[in-house]
């Protein structure tokens, strides 16, 4: 088949990037066509075990229709919610051992940010996506180690639109029966000017984020529309005090789904349409430049440059650990998008693959 010829000429490049460079992990995840959608060509021609994914443009076929790259794993269409979870476990963890991590989804509308990150139906536990998981999995692992480490746990949850910073969980009742936690957060944790609450368990949790949802949606004319056009960030701060020395760590979980990386065609769109576009398009470039300046080991990193790199300015760089998920949509209509994804994961990772040529 193609996709063995294309392997049997890379294999020499493969070799050579068998460890992606920092320590920002890339996942790839590939949605389903959706039931009623035609079967239309798919644009995945190959993904592979050990994290290699060849896209083709079938519209196109020729000798440069393949293109070849590389992530720490791929999750193809039938990749459950707990399959994924399963490889962000340890990062989670990583968490109540004092380490600052970030999580975020990229990729074009439609291709399943929120069902990973999120999940298409918070009511069912099967359906969670890695935000519910996660902050379950915390409340179980600190209630197994509480004889040795007491755990406090804060939850922050903001939308950034436009550069603006709004904080989904002010002026509700959840501060008055949760309690705001106001334990100073040092090194810049915390995001400024967004109510922290503490929760105490998962049904804590469901409960904030289901206002948080609903708060996201009050002043947007469709909630679709508006919620990919900016970013949702749900922060959790996790301190730990060993029982015995009284030692204090600190710890923080950036969960970002962010707003959708399609480019907007700019003869069409005008007025507030296009300042948003730009707004997202500045937000994700500085988040594509910071995690470069990262990787290449630069001097200088350009965190100030956007609003969302100034929020996860903490959870990015450093001792700091990342994982990006790079959403795709199969359908060949959504090629030039794909690549344009694909083409923004390979710079984060510091990899560049090239073209991926075949004898066709
Ligand atoms: P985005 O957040 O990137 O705009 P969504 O998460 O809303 O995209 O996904 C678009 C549609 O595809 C939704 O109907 C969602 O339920 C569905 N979907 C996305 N990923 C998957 C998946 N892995 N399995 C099944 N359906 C999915």
């Amino acid at each position: 088949e193609n996709y063995h010829v294309v392997l049997a000429e890379n294999r020499k490049l493969y070799n050579e990037v068998q460890d992606l460079k920092g320590n920002i992990r890339v996942y790839c995840r590939i949605r389903p066509f959706l039931p009623g959608q035609s079967k239309k060509h798919t644009t995945i021609e190959h993904m592979g075990d050990s994290g290699e994914l060849i896209v083709a443009n079938p519209s196109k076929p020729g000798k440069d229709s393949h293109r070849l790259f590389k992530f720490n794993k791929v999750f193809g269409p039938l990749a459950t919610q707990e399959e994924v979870f399963l490889d962000t476990q340890p990062l989670i963890r990583s968490v109540l051992d004092g380490y600052n991590v970030c999580i975020f989804a990229y990729g074009q509308t439609g291709s399943g940010k929120t069902y990973t990150m999120t999940g298409p139906n918070v009511s069912s536990k099967d359906d969670w996506g890695v935000n519910y998981r996660a902050l379950n999995d915390l409340f179980q692992i600190s209630q197994c180690r509480k004889s040795s480490i007491m755990y406090e746990v804060g939850v922050q949850m903001v939308e950034i639109y436009n550069e603006q910073v709004r904080d989904l969980l002010s002026n509700d009742t959840s501060q008055k029966r949760l309690g705001i936690w106001n334990t100073a957060q040092p090194n810049g944790l915390a995001v400024p000017d967004a109510s922290m609450h503490a929760v105490k368990s998962t049904t804590d949790v469901l409960e904030l984020m289901n206002i948080g949802l609903m708060n996201r949606a009050v002043g947007a004319t469709a909630l679709n529309e508006r919620s990919s056009r900016s970013h949702s960030v749900l922060t959790v701060h996790v301190r730990g005090m060993d029982s015995k020395t009284g030692t204090i760590l600190r710890g923080s979980l950036h969960l970002v789904d962010l707003a959708g990386s399609e480019r907007v065609d700019r003869s069409e769109a005008t007025g507030e349409r296009l300042r948003e576009a730009q707004h997202i398009n500045k937000s994700l470039s500085a988040l594509g430049d910071v995690i470069f300046a990262l990787a290449q080991k630069s001097s200088h990193v350009p965190y100030r440059n956007s609003k969302l790199t100034q929020v996860l300015q903490s959870s990015l760089g450093g001792q700091a650990k990342t994982l990006m998920f790079v959403q795709l949509n199969p359908d060949v209509d959504s090629y030039s998008e794909t690549i344009s994804t694909l083409k923004f994961a390979e710079r984060v990772s510091g990899v560049e693959l090239g073209a991926a040529r075949t004898n066709k």
